[in-house]
């Protein structure tokens, strides 16, 4: 039996619960659910951490994303990856990744691949900063609006009304592009997997190993018009949908009135996710027609949720790791198993890599973290484990030095209990997922004493690890490297749209 080859697809901010596998009741991913069929379904797959910056140390290299300190961002030159181990057994190797800069060479994510594209050369996406403002006009009209502007906190409920005419009015006065396409900041899947399709024709027999990041749910929200009418939806005009990522984007708007505006914005983000299904099918055909398809593990993850004001968020910054940021899909196909049922226990996003390379028969680097659960999920034997999930608070531009230094949040998730530690200011939550799966509110300080003491502990002895065994070498070269990178570019030529 030839070594089985690996393709590995995240997906930027897809939350476990938009998916069909997952319950999901809108048709997402009709392809996805039909692979699901004959796949590992992870029930609780956990991330370690959230956004992109602190998810994918764990996903690439099995390692929480602040063992190396807080300042230090994505891996080490040194550090074994699931690309540097699958280089070094012998595989082809390659990455096609929509222009995410946090997972770019800039932070050591090539290393291992023999190809690596992260359609970064014209920099990375620009900030959502179409600021549509015709307050800074001289006619008339813009000297109307802006003392509106200014009288509007007076103007109570009217000023509501007026501050929506004048929103739209400022969109109307700004030309917008002429189709959803010269909107979108990301390349879309098709390209993606046009790339990765060409790569697989070019390798010839080798097993290889295939990572592809597409970002076609992540913010702004511009998807193919085609997924939109495969979702059924009705087509949304260019106008409409900057209209509704910019209202979307308005930080001067609390979550009572950009709720208004929701079910739209989800349409288009889960438009987003249907394109990725699309792009997967032709994929998988690609390698059914090479006949390669029954030889090759399939997995199929995100690297973080989105929020939609769950708890009155948007997007998904690093703060207080709920469900909808931490809990995402995993399907794993490994040719040759039949499915089993994967047990409820979360299970973290350090453990697949090792999984992984357990499942394609390879040896797992010591160093790894997280350890393999290929035996549990091949032979359906449940397993009860705790999945651990850490960020800096508010850490939104991690190019900023500073902005990386603020205190940690951490989260630690059983099955039913789930603690979310802050540092500063102190605080704890424990929510009771199985009363409470919406996480709506922790309970009162006095209960489950013995289960936040478990938890507590458990939190203790992951801070310990993380400090008493920094590996400090790994540490400097990920820093130095960073340095000799930040030195070619300066830090205030590169924005911090996506993560
Ligand atoms: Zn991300």
């Amino acid at each position: 039996m030839r070594q089985k080859s690996i393709v590995l697809v995240t997906v930027d901010c897809l939350r476990a619960d938009h998916v069909g596998f997952m319950g999901y009741e809108r048709p997402t991913t009709p392809f996805l659910d039909s692979l699901a069929g004959e796949s590992f379904v992870v029930p609780a797959a956990i991330v370690a951490g959230a956004p992109t910056y602190y998810s994918f140390p764990a996903i690439m290299a099995s390692r929480y994303p602040l063992a190396l300190g807080r300042d230090v961002l994505g891996l080490g030159p040194d550090e074994p990856t699931l690309a540097s181990t699958l280089k070094q057994a012998g595989y082809a190797t390659a990455s096609f990744g929509a222009a995410n800069p946090y997972i770019s060479a800039r932070f050591g994510y090539e290393h291992g691949f023999d190809t690596f594209r992260d359609f970064l050369e014209n920099g990375p996406a620009p900030l959502l900063e179409e600021k549509v403002n015709a307050a800074t006009g001289s006619g008339w009209a813009s000297r109307l609006n802006r003392r509106l502007q200014e009288i509007r906190p007076a103007l109570g409920p009217l000023g509501i009304v007026y501050d929506e005419l004048y929103f739209e009015y400022c969109q109307r006065v700004t030309p917008v592009a002429n189709s959803l396409d010269a909107l979108r900041r990301f390349p879309a899947a098709d390209v993606i997997v046009d790339h990765a399709c060409t790569w697989l024709g070019s390798i010839g027999d080798s097993p290889f190993f295939l990572w592809l990041h597409l970002m076609d749910p992540h913010s702004p929200y511009y998807p193919k018009d085609a997924a939109l009418t495969l979702m059924g939806q009705d087509p949304v005009t260019p106008y409409r949908a900057r209209y509704l990522n910019l209202y979307w984007n308005r930080s001067d708007l609390g979550p009572r009135r950009l709720a208004r505006h929701r079910d739209e914005v989800v349409a288009l983000y889960d438009s987003g996710v249907r394109w990725v299904d699309v792009q997967m099918t032709r994929l998988t055909n690609t390698l059914r027609e090479s006949r390669r398809w029954n030889n090759c593990i399939f997995a199929f993850t995100s690297d973080h949720g989105e929020e939609f004001l769950d708890h009155g968020g948007r997007y998904h910054p690093p703060s207080r790791l709920m469900e909808e940021l931490i809990h995402v899909p995993l399907l794993l196909r490994v040719p040759g198993n039949a499915k089993q049922e994967v047990a409820k226990s979360p299970f973290s996003m350090v453990h697949l890599a090792p999984t992984l390379l357990d499942a394609a028969q390879l040896p797992v680097p010591t160093r790894f973290e997280g350890r393999s659960y290929w035996e549990q999920l091949r032979q359906g034997v449940s397993f009860e484990d705790v999945a651990i999930s850490e960020c800096v608070a508010g850490c939104t531009n991690p190019y900023r030095q500073e902005n990386r230094m603020g205190p940690r949040v951490l989260s630690v998730r059983e099955s039913r209990y789930k603690l979310v530690l802050q540092f500063d200011p102190m605080g704890e939550d424990l929510y009771d997922l199985d009363a409470d799966p919406g996480e709506r509110a922790p309970l009162e300080l006095a209960a489950q004493k013995p289960v936040r003491r478990r938890l507590l502990e458990i939190a203790r002895e992951h801070l310990r690890r993380s400090s008493e065994q920094r590996d400090l070498r790994t540490r400097v070269q990920a820093r130095l490297r960073e340095l000799q990178l930040e030195w070619k570019k300066p830090a205030d030529q590169i924005s911090p749209m996506a993560s």
